[in-house]
């Protein structure tokens, strides 16, 4: 078989679900399934599912997540399904503390949304204790019309003229910040960050600490696409994640860790970090979390084709051909059809995977 036979991308929610289920049975571990309140497009039902590996008590960890961004799901959803069948041909997934988590917005998965069923945009969401679901980068209501017009998907609206003129008036820096910053007041608007705990938060939070185990050092590599340049990929971090063992993790993995506070990175400072999250929920460890991002097309495109799907989502009408239009071009924008895209990326992150059990083996704490 050559490589390229060998790549394999879901077609679906239920087929990527179903494989997970098949290859995870094969190599063995802990299964668990939290089904959410929303169904799928057909009334399906929909689950978070977790697979756990190896030994409670290992002091090492490897956390490979997926769909968090639901519509970002299927390239992650490929690396963990190569790497998990990497390990069976090998005998046996490596000696270490393994969790495997597929489709954490499943609902978003199934029905080509980045955000889930109540709209939110699950990387503002997870917001700490003490931290108010509330306000919007002052931009962002200057910018809303643009963003989110109350009418269905048309042809023409001169999105990308009304784009480069606002980026002409307030800059770049400014506009990304304002757009993606994540925002709580606009709960149909992109970048929404919620008025309470997500869905996903809820499910997460008793089990969190738990599937990590005994574990004292944690590499996790939590899989995006649509940031970044084409098929290249870019490790993102909170800033508030910067320690040693981040920083050896990040040059480990093939380059230097990038905070969402470098312009050059493409990136900006969101609130509601789903990997600040997770590492305060892991507690006095050393954790390593990346948002492992892999770039599509221009910023301009990707946001094109989010706000057009949104547009459909709350305004379009469900039998149309413009709504068929608008998910398809949506799907494609964070996960290209080329079979040089997809190859690139999937092995670009089955590399990331092998490169962070390398730097879970070496130096071993036990
Ligand atoms: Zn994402």
């Amino acid at each position: 078989m050559s490589v390229q036979e060998g790549i394999w991308f879901p077609r679906d929610y239920d087929q990527s679900r179903s494989e997970f289920l098949a290859v995870g049975k094969e190599l063995g571990g802990e299964w668990e399934s939290h089904a959410i309140e929303s169904l799928g497009p057909q009334r399906e039902p929909l689950t978070i599912d977790l697979l756990t590996l190896g030994d409670l008590q290992s002091p090492h960890c490897l956390v490979l997540s997926s769909g968090l961004h639901g519509l970002e799901a299927p390239l992650g959803a490929a690396i963990q399904q190569r790497w998990m069948r990497l390990c069976l041909r090998e005998g046996g997934p490596p000696n270490l503390r393994i969790v495997l988590a597929h489709a954490l917005n499943p609902f978003g998965f199934a029905c080509q949304r980045r955000s889930d069923a109540e709209n939110l945009d699950l990387n503002r969401a997870f917001l700490r204790r003490g931290e108010e679901h509330r306000g919007a980068p002052p931009l962002y209501k200057t910018l809303d019309p643009l963003l989110n017009p109350e009418a269905p998907p048309s042809g023409c609206d001169f999105f990308r003229l009304r784009a480069a003129a606002t980026l002409a008036r307030y800059g770049m820096k400014r506009v990304k910040q304002a757009i993606a910053g994540g925002q709580y007041e606009y709960p149909r608007g992109l970048f929404y960050g919620g008025k309470g705990p997500s869905e996903a938060q809820q499910i997460l939070t008793p089990h969190w600490k738990a599937w990590l185990g005994a574990s004292r050092r944690v590499i996790h590599l939590d899989f995006h696409t649509g940031l970044g340049r084409w098929g290249e990929m870019t490790l993102l971090a909170h800033p508030q994640l910067n320690s040693p063992w981040q920083q050896q993790a990040a040059q480990a993995l093939g380059g230097p860790g990038v905070d969402r506070h470098r312009e050059d990175a493409g990136a900006y400072e969101a609130r509601g970090d789903f990997g600040l999250w997770c590492a305060e929920q892991a507690g006095e460890i050393d954790y390593a979390y990346f948002c492992t991002e892999f770039g599509t097309y221009s910023a301009v495109s990707v946001l094109h084709a989010l706000r057009r799907e949104n547009q459909a989502h709350f305004w379009g009408d469900r039998a149309s051909p413009a709504y068929r239009h608008a998910k398809q071009s949506a799907a494609d924008a964070f996960c290209p059809k080329s079979a040089a895209w997809r190859e690139r990326t999937v092995l670009r992150g089955e590399a990331a995977c092998l490169a962070a059990v390398a730097k879970l083996q070496e130096n071993r704490l036990d």
